[in-house]
């Protein structure tokens, strides 16, 4: 799978003769292919790929739909660009401007005879909406975390600390056919659980705590991300609060999520619930962000996302209620939008689980 046609189909559109891509989220996208180097080139009339000798062969093999060429002492980066943007005629050249250094800018600038545009927004626009092939990956990615949380349940006691929980669960995605898990896996129980993005740490869990689990695969180079609040030996009044109104406060963004509202709507559904509920100032994270080759790409379903959101956007739907020094719940689900709602691809239950 890749993605020349589509770039070069936008060029007009983008004012631009030819797209430079370097940073490895894009050239996946383009090329389908993953390397930690390599320069995707997509003209109005060619589309290349340029790597050297540690991926050549397997670019060779991988790459359809555009010519591969050896970068080498002799052929550098610079003069295989330059030579594509003299025959093709590239008079506007976009690059990456949210994802390039600055040293490399200033070494293109210098290299080619033409101009370089920022166009990086672009790049992040056509990824938002995923196609077919790219939602398949999707599921298949997600299917797989899922299959290795079901198997983790059956591990959570008190006594198992937060360390060994993420390394079974990173262990588990890998057996059942992950690449690797698509981000640190977060598990965080008690106390640990009011920090959104706490790391795991040795403590062991405890009876009358939750244990938030935030977590995703990666396959085909595209990546899920699930959370799911659990319960060990049982939970208190103010537990269940908590997790219930988190829950509604989720339902009700999903309710409102769809292609045409904007992500400010979104969020403020679920935002809404939640101030109503008394906790609003305990839910500090945008509600929801996209995913894809990313665990976080455009578009953003949070205050600032003032744009209307795309059918074939995948936004996660994720809110939280994080009380200092005491606990925290998120539930997160991952979603597809369409023009009449949106489809949750994430398949676990959401019904308060007591170990
Ligand atoms: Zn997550
Ligand atoms: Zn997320």
């Amino acid at each position: 799978m890749n993605h020349f046609r589509q770039i070069a189909e936008k060029l007009a559109d983008w004012e631009l003769d030819a797209m430079m891509l370097t940073a490895a989220p894009n050239r996946l996208y383009a090329a389908g292919f993953r390397s930690s180097a390599g320069m995707v080139l997509v003209t109005r009339q060619s589309a290349w790929f340029f790597t050297d000798s540690r991926y050549i062969e397997a670019a060779q093999d991988a790459i359809q739909d555009a010519g591969v060429r050896l970068v080498d002492g002799a052929h550098s980066y610079t003069a295989l660009a330059r030579e594509v943007i003299e025959a093709d005629g590239v008079a506007r050249l976009g690059f990456e401007d949210d994802r390039m250094s600055v040293a490399s800018y200033e070494a293109y600038r210098k290299a080619f005879p033409c101009e370089l545009v920022g166009a990086g927004a672009r790049m992040d626009e056509l990824r938002m909406v995923k196609d077919a092939e790219e939602i398949e990956k999707l599921l298949a990615s997600q299917k797989i975390a899922e299959a290795a949380f079901t198997e983790l349940l059956g591990e959570i006691r008190p006594g198992v600390t937060e360390r060994q929980l993420a390394a079974k669960l990173d262990y588990l995605m890998l057996t059942h056919g992950a690449e690797k898990p698509s981000f640190d896996t977060i598990v965080a129980s008690g106390t640990n659980g009011s920090k959104p993005h706490a790391v795991p740490s040795d403590k062991p869990v405890e009876a009358g705590e939750f244990i938030t689990f935030d977590f995703g695969a990666m396959k085909d180079g595209y990546c899920s991300d699930t959370t799911r609040t659990v319960a060990v030996g049982f939970v208190t009044e103010e537990m269940r609060k908590v997790y219930d109104t988190v829950l509604q406060a989720q339902l009700a963004g999903i309710a409102a999520a769809k292609a045409g509202v904007t992500g400010r709507q979104v969020d403020g559904a679920a935002r809404d619930y939640i101030t109503a509920a008394g906790y609003g100032e305990y839910f500090g994270h945008g509600f929801g962000h996209g995913l894809g080759i990313e665990v976080h790409e455009a578009p953003t379903a949070a205050p600032s996302y003032d744009r209307p959101l795309p059918a074939g956007a995948v936004i996660s739907a994720e809110p939280g209620i994080y009380l200092p020094g005491k606990l925290g719940v998120r539930i997160e689900d991952v979603l597809i939008l369409t023009e009449e709602g949106s489809r949750d691809i994430t398949g676990l239950s959401k019904e308060l689980l007591i170990l």
